[in-house]
C-alpha cells in the first residue's frame, strides 16, 4: 500500500520518494535535487538509500538539512563505502554554534555499507552533528532493513566506484473481517493474532484452531480448521516489490545481480541513460543504454518499468528512449 514515483523529470537529477501512506511515512531512493518535492513531503522522510554520490545523486541532502533544521525528525541514511565521511564533509562545511538553543531534536543516522560489514554513526543538531559510533563493522548480509511492514535489500554494482541497487520488498499482510466474526458469532481474542501467526508459518490447513474469546460458551464452536478461518474471515494483502537501479555498466556481473535482485518486481526503476546507436558511450560512461535496461528488466520478469537518467543529449527524443526500452522489455525488438 505505497505509491512510488520519480521525483523530477528523467532528464534531471535522478530519486524516487516512495509514501507509506499507511504509516505518514516516506522513504527515498537517492539524494538529487529535491526543489521539486514541497516541505511537507520532505518532512515526512524517514528513510534515505543512496546508489552512490555522484553529484547528482547526492547534492539534495543540503536541501533536506535545510527544511529539517529545528525541527524533530529522525532520518536513516545508507550508503555506499566512503558515505560517513562524505556526510561528514557536508555537515563540516556549515558552522553550527547556536544549535544546542534549539529545543527539537534533528537526528541523523548514518550507515556506510560494504560487501560484509555495516557502520552507522549517529549525527545529533543538539551536539553540533558531532559522531556518535553506533556500530562499527557490523556483519552485513545484503539486508538493509527489516522490519514488520518491509524489507530493503541492496546489491554493489560497478559503475567505476561501487553503485548500490536497492529492492524494497512490502510483506505480506493479514487483516482480520470483524464483519465476518460477528457473522460467524466468532469473540474477538488472542487467538486471532495465533491464527495470523500460523497462516503466516505456513501451517495446513487442517489444522484445528481452538477458539477462545471472554464470553466464549459454545463447547462444539471451539475449534475451526485453519483454512476455514483463513476463508472467511482473513483477508490477505499482498506485498508489492519495487526496484531502484540507478548507474551501473552492462557488464555479466552486473546483469545477473540485477535480475536477482529485481525479480519479479511491481515496478523496476532502472536508468537508462544511453541510446543503443550510442551504446560504446555507454560502456565508456559506465551507464547502461535503454535497451540494455529493458532487457534486464524483462529478465527480472518485472511487472511494469520506469526509466530514468535520461543523458540530456537526447532532449525531445525521450519517446525513442522509452519505444528502445519497451520493445526489449516486451521482447518485441524489431520493433525499435
Ligand atoms: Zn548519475
Amino acid at each position: 500500500m505505497f505509491s512510488a514515483t520519480l521525483i523530477n523529470d528523467p532528464f534531471d537529477d535522478p530519486g524516487v520518494y516512495i509514501d507509506l501512506r499507511y504509516r505518514r511515512e516516506a522513504l527515498l531512493f537517492d539524494l538529487g535535487d529535491l526543489h521539486a518535492l514541497p516541505p511537507r513531503k520532505i518532512l515526512k522522510i524517514q528513510t534515505i538509500f543512496v546508489s552512490h554520490t555522484h553529484m547528482d545523486h547526492f547534492i539534495g541532502l543540503d536541501h533536506l538539512l535545510r527544511i529539517c533544521l529545528g525541527r524533530d525528525q529522525h532520518i536513516a541514511l545508507f550508503g555506499p563505502p566512503g558515505f560517513i565521511g562524505q556526510v561528514e564533509s557536508k555537515l563540516g562545511a556549515y558552522t553550527w554554534n547556536l544549535v544546542e538553543n534549539y529545543t527539537n531534536d534533528f537526528i541523523l543516522d548514518v550507515t556506510e555499507l560494504h560487501e560484509r560489514q555495516q557502520s552507522t554513526r549517529r549525527y545529533r543538531c543538539r551536539t553540533a552533528f558531532t559522531p556518535e559510533v553506533m556500530t562499527d563493522e557490523a556483519a552485513y548480509s545484503g539486508t538493509v532493513m527489516d522490519r514488520d511492514d518491509l524489507t530493503v535489500k541492496a546489491v554493489f554494482l560497478d559503475h567505476q566506484t561501487p553503485s548500490l541497487a536497492y529492492s524494497l520488498e512490502e510483506k505480506q499482510h493479514l487483516n482480520i473481517m470483524k464483519n465476518a466474526l460477528i457473522d460467524m458469532n466468532l469473540p474477538v481474542g488472542p487467538w486471532l493474532s495465533e491464527l495470523k501467526q500460523r497462516i503466516l508459518r505456513g501451517d495446513p490447513d487442517t489444522t484445528p484452531v481452538e477458539i477462545r474469546g471472554k464470553h466464549h460458551i459454545e463447547k462444539d464452536a471451539a475449534t475451526l480448521p485453519l483454512g476455514v478461518l483463513r476463508e472467511r474471515i482473513i483477508k490477505v494483502t499482498e506485498g508489492m516489490k519495487i526496484s531502484y537501479i540507478a548507474d551501473a555498466v552492462y557488464s555479466d556481473d552486473n546483469a545477473a545481480k540485477i535480475v536477482n535482485l529485481a525479480d519479479s518486481s511491481d515496478i523496476m526503476f532502472i536508468e537508462a541513460t544511453f541510446l543503443d546507436e550510442d551504446s560504446e558511450r555507454a560502456k565508456r560512461k559506465y551507464h547502461l543504454t535503454a535497451r540494455q535496461a529493458g532487457k534486464l528488466a524483462r529478465r527480472a520478469g518485472a511487472k511494469n518499468l520506469v526509466l530514468f537518467h535520461f543523458s540530456p543529449k537526447y532532449r525531445g527524443r525521450e519517446q525513442h528512449i522509452v519505444d528502445e526500452a519497451m520493445a526489449a522489455f516486451r521482447g518485441n525488438e524489431n520493433g525499435v
